[in-house]
C-alpha cells in the first residue's frame, strides 16, 4: 500500500467508486443521469445504482426534474447538492488574510478578509481565524456538521509530512511553525495545509479555468512567482511538496540580477518591485518610489505598484512600453514550461495578473497574439486568465478539503473502504 500522503485527521470520505461518480456529475455541470453516469464511468448499472442511492441518503447528490427528449426514455439528471458539504479556506498572506466558505460545486458561499499575519504571533492569528469560523458559517446560513474541513495556503516552503510553515517570505516570524497542528486545536476541525500557489491550482481545477483539463498549469503572479502542475489529472507536489519553484526560470539576458547570482530570472523579471523600477528608469515613476520597493515591505511595494498601474490606466507609452516587454519575458516563461510539462492550456492569477491581465493576456494568447506562447509540433497553447480572481487562493484552499475528500486520486485505490 501507498503510504498516506500527508499527515491528516482529514480521510477520504469518497470510497474510489464514489469519487469517480461525483467527479463525473461534477465536470457534468447540468448532471447526469444513472444511465450516464454508467456510459461515463464504466461502473455496472447496479453499482451506480447503489452508489447514487446511497449518495442521495447523505445529501452529496440531488435529483433533479425528469426530462424527456422526443421519444427517448425519461432522464432524471443528478447533480451535486450545493449544500450537501462544505468547506473552508485560508489564504495567509503577507498582505492580509482571507477566510472563504465554499460549497461542494466549490461556489464561493462566505468571505472574510483578516488582518495580515505579518509579525504577529502565528498561533494567536490561527485562533483569530478559528474564532472567525462561527459568523462565516452563520452568515451563510451553514452548520457546523456540513463541514469537511479546513485547507490551508501558504507561501512556501511548506513541510507537508509534519504540517508546518516552514519559511515563507515576508512573514519573518511564521519560521517552522506547526500550523496544521495549531489550527486543528483552535478550530476543531481537520485541515490541510498546501504552498499557496498548489492549492490555487487545486481550486482551479475543481472549479475554474482548467476544469475538464486533465493537464494544466496555472501560474502565480504576485511578489514571488510560482507554478501549480496537473498532469493526467493528478496535482503533482513533488518530494516535499514544494513543487513548482519556477522563480529561477530565466526570461531576460539582461533582466535584474537576482538573489541567486544570475540576471533575468522570472521571479525578479517580473516582480511589482522590479516593474516599479524599470519605470522608475525610464522617468514615468518618481526616484521617490526606490525606498518603497526597496524596502521589502510587501504594503509599501504594493503602494508604489499601485501608481505604476495607475499610469498605464491613464494610457502612459513608457509604462504601455515595460509592460509590453514583460508579456514577451512571460511568454518565453510560459512557452518552456508548457513545452516541458506537455500541457496545454494555463491558467495565470495572482494580484499581478490581476491588475495587467488586460494588457497582457491579448498578447499572449489567441490568433491576434503579438507575443503567442506556442508549443513545440502541432500543439495549440492557451492561455487563460483564472476564474477565480483575487480569492482565488482561498477557494483553492477550501477546494484542497473537497478534493481530498471527493476526487478519485489514483493513490487512494489502496486506501479505498
Ligand atoms: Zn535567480
Amino acid at each position: 500500500m501507498r503510504p498516506l500522503r500527508r499527515g491528516t485527521n482529514l480521510s477520504r470520505v469518497a470510497g474510489f467508486n464514489e469519487a469517480v461518480v461525483i467527479d463525473a456529475v461534477r465536470r457534468a455541470g447540468d448532471g447526469l443521469s444513472r444511465v450516464e453516469i454508467s456510459e461515463q464511468t464504466g461502473l455496472s448499472a447496479q453499482t451506480v445504482s447503489n452508489i447514487v442511492r446511497r449518495m442521495l441518503e447523505s445529501g452529496l447528490l440531488l435529483e433533479g426534474e425528469r426530462v424527456t427528449h422526443g421519444l427517448g426514455k425519461p432522464r432524471t439528471p443528478l447533480v451535486l447538492h450545493p449544500n450537501g458539504r462544505h468547506a473552508i479556506g485560508v489564504h495567509l498572506d503577507p498582505l492580509v488574510t482571507t477566510l472563504v466558505l465554499v460549497d461542494l460545486r466549490g461556489d464561493l458561499a462566505g468571505h472574510r478578509q483578516l488582518p495580515s499575519p505579518a509579525n504577529r504571533d502565528p498561533a494567536e492569528v490561527l485562533r483569530e481565524i478559528a474564532d472567525a469560523i462561527p459568523d462565516l458559517l452563520a452568515g451563510a446560513g451553514v452548520t457546523l456538521e456540513t463541514v469537511a474541513g479546513i485547507g490551508l495556503a501558504s507561501p512556501g516552503p511548506v513541510d507537508l509530512t509534519r504540517g508546518r510553515i516552514v519559511d515563507p517570505p515576508h512573514l519573518a516570524s511564521w519560521r517552522d511553525i506547526p500550523a496544521v497542528e495549531l489550527l486543528e486545536a483552535a478550530a476543531g476541525l481537520p485541515v490541510l495545509l498546501d504552498k499557496d500557489v498548489i492549492a490555487a491550482a487545486v481550486g482551479e481545477r475543481w472549479t475554474g479555468a482548467t476544469l475538464g483539463h486533465a493537464h494544466s498549469l496555472f501560474m502565480y503572479l504576485s511578489t514571488g512567482i510560482g507554478l501549480g502542475i496537473a498532469i493526467d489529472d493528478t496535482i503533482i507536489r513533488g518530494s516535499t511538496g514544494n513543487a513548482g519553484d519556477i522563480g529561477h526560470l530565466i526570461v531576460a539576458d539582461d533582466g535584474p540580477l537576482c538573489t541567486c547570482g544570475m540576471r533575468g530570472c522570472i521571479g525578479v523579471t517580473l516582480s511589482p518591485a522590479a516593474l516599479v523600477e524599470r519605470a522608475i528608469a525610464v522617468s514615468a515613476l518618481g526616484g521617490s518610489h526606490l525606498d518603497a520597493v526597496r524596502s521589502t515591505d510587501p504594503a509599501r511595494i504594493a503602494e508604489s505598484f499601485d501608481a505604476f498601474c495607475a499610469l498605464l490606466d491613464e494610457g502612459d507609452a513608457r509604462i504601455a512600453g515595460i509592460v509590453q516587454q514583460s508579456a514577451r519575458q512571460l511568454a518565453k516563461g510560459l512557452t518552456i514550461l508548457a513545452n516541458v510539462m506537455d500541457t496545454d492550456v494555463i491558467a495565470v492569477g495572482g494580484p499581478t495578473w490581476m491588475r495587467l491581465r488586460e494588457y497582457l493576456l491579448p498578447r499572449l494568447t489567441g490568433d491576434t497574439a503579438a507575443i503567442p506562447v506556442h508549443a513545440a509540433g502541432y500543439r495549440p497553447v492557451t492561455v487563460v486568465s483564472t476564474a477565480l480572481g483575487d480569492d482565488g487562493t482561498a477557494i483553492g484552499a477550501a477546494c484542497l478539503v473537497l478534493d481530498r475528500a471527493y476526487a478519485p486520486a489514483v493513490g487512494s485505490i489502496a486506501l479505498a473502504r
